[in-house]
């Protein structure tokens, strides 16, 4: 069974939560079927990386609107 490229991307996602959960240690690839696994110092390949580098970019700009937002409330709180 071959995936189509969003159910490869979501794949990873899925995986890094699980890792940042703690439920997981693992990372495989569905690009190359690669383990990767914290020791590694890099990933298994470059469409790998670039999906990793995707998804944690989406995670970040996610933070920073949640960062915004309880920023707004308590100026908010001020007036
Ligand atoms: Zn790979």
């Amino acid at each position: 069974v071959s995936l189509t490229p969003k159910q490869k991307i979501d794949s990873v996602e899925r995986q890094i939560n699980e890792c940042m959960r703690g439920d997981s240690k693992e990372i495989v690839c569905p690009y190359c079927k690669s383990s990767n696994v914290p020791e590694n110092k890099a990933l298994c390949c470059a469409d790998m990386g670039l999906t990793v580098l995707a998804i944690l970019r989406k995670d970040a700009q996610q933070e920073c609107l949640r960062q915004a937002a309880v920023v707004f409330e308590a100026v908010d709180r001020m007036n």
